[in-house]
């Protein structure tokens, strides 16, 4: 389920170049509030320097430019790094990033991650992890079952369209592998997070917004809780190619408050922290709003959108939602396909 055409574009605005940085320490690791045990908390988060996604071979999903951080790391660094954050974690709630795939045997090796298992679980009271569906394997369920304490898997499904999976999304992955692979964590007692992708290019504010609410409804009885991210354009990327050239906007906030208001009322826990709220490359309105990325974040982290819905409704949105209709009647997509080859023949090489 790949369009060639469009992988292979994606894969041409790879770089060569590796990322710089010591491989004896994690990209990044900072403290930030999340709701993983059912109330807002002080999580730590951290990033660990890797060779990457294993889809980075191929190509990369089209909005994803975790590959500028990643570099040729060994084995001892990968000890070197969870070495540093057992020595300086400061809380009890750990989210571990890659730039793919913790569970990927062939970026975080088996041995690594058990030791990882054994330095931190020990510590810790809960876990979340994130990983490709095709690393969701029993094998490594029942090593996340040894720690002993509850494991979130983050999974990246980004839409449940097929459609847009492989047309605009570039994720290399169906919508039956998450089923299949969300299935497997449960059975093993695991959570799982859901990350939906909103407004994926080549597709207009409205049909973005139909997009999150249909796929919360086809996933809520098989995630713990779905976390809307809103565009944010990564250097290299296929987004940001059509983004310089005129060719895709981040969504809006008032949309993203929308979908959130709408999706919280479907079933599961639904979060948004956008990464880039109320920047050019993020999530934002013509006039930047800080109130209102601020009730979204809040409202995520209650769930309780009440403040979010009076707020909304204090402003008159009309001209707004008018503006969104008409947007989603000039992007008649009558031939989609051939619409993504216009739209990347049309620019010139940046
Ligand atoms: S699967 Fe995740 S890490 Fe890999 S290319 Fe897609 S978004 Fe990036």
């Amino acid at each position: 389920m790949v369009n060639k055409d469009l992988a292979l574009f994606v894969r041409s605005l790879m770089p060569d170049t590796k990322g710089k940085g010591d491989p004896d320490r994690p990209v990044s690791m900072w403290n930030e509030l999340d709701r993983l045990r059912g109330f807002p908390e002080k999580t730590t988060v951290v990033i660990f320097r890797t060779r990457g996604c294993s889809w980075y071979k191929f190509s990369s999903c089209s909005m994803c430019g975790y590959f500028n951080d990643t570099q040729d790391v060994t084995e001892e660094n990968l000890y070197h790094q969870i070495d540093h954050v057992a020595a300086t974690l400061n809380s009890e709630v750990v989210k571990v990033f890659t730039s793919g795939s913790f569970l990927d045997p062939m970026e975080i090796p088996d041995q690594v991650r058990l030791y990882f298992y054994d330095r931190i679980g020990s510590k810790i009271s809960k876990l979340l992890v994130e990983s490709r569906t095709e690393y969701i394997r029993p094998e490594r369920m029942e090593e996340l079952k040894k720690i002993g304490i509850p494991v979130r898997i983050a999974i990246g499904l980004e839409s449940a369209n097929d459609y847009l999976i492989e047309n605009s999304i570039n994720k290399g992955s169906t919508f039956r592998k998450y089923v299949d692979a969300a299935n497997t964590a449960r059975k093993y007692g695991m959570e799982v997070r859901t990350y939906l992708l909103f407004k994926p290019p080549f597709i207009s504010e409205k049909a973005a917004m139909t997009d999150i609410i249909d796929s919360i409804r086809k996933i809520r009885d098989l995630t713990t809780d779905v976390s809307i991210n809103p565009m944010n354009i990564q250097k290299n990327t296929l987004v940001e190619y059509l983004w310089k050239n005129g060719l895709y906007r981040p969504p809006r906030l008032y949309s993203l408050a929308k979908v959130l208001m709408d999706g919280i009322k479907i079933g599961p826990e639904v979060i948004s922290y956008p990464t880039g709220g109320n920047k050019e490359r993020g999530v934002h309105n013509d006039v930047f709003d800080d109130r209102l990325l601020d009730l979204i974040v809040k409202s995520s982290l209650n769930q309780d959108i009440t403040e979010l819905e009076l707020y909304m409704e204090s402003l008159d949105l009309s001209s707004f939602w008018n503006m969104i209709e008409e947007e989603d009647r000039a992007m008649v997509q009558v031939d989609f396909e051939r619409m993504i080859r216009q739209a990347l023949s049309a620019v010139p090489e940046i």
